[in-house]
């Protein structure tokens, strides 16, 4: 699974995901060095693996969304059909 750099202080990650961990080590090292003057930020950062087939956000993959909301639209029809 890719791997994508998050700094919670200052609620921002790295544009790109990597599928090596060394890639996002380079990020949060770059980061750390432009942002926090080569210090841990006190508010915490990461590498955080995410999903490959997600919406971008690393919280749910496309497909289940899409299936939450399918399941949605049969419970509601059968609702309506009384
Ligand atoms: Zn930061």
């Amino acid at each position: 699974m890719p791997h994508l750099y998050i700094c919670h202080q200052c609620r921002t990650r790295a544009p790109k995901r990597w599928d090596r961990r060394e890639g996002a080590e380079a990020d949060q090292q770059q980061h750390r060095d432009d942002a926090h003057g080569g210090h841990v930020p006190i508010g915490g950062d990461g590498i955080e693996t995410v999903h490959a087939d997600s919406r971008g956000d690393g919280l749910l993959p496309r497909h289940t969304f899409f299936a939450v909301l399918f399941l949605l639209a049969l419970v509601l029809a059968n609702c309506w059909r009384g």
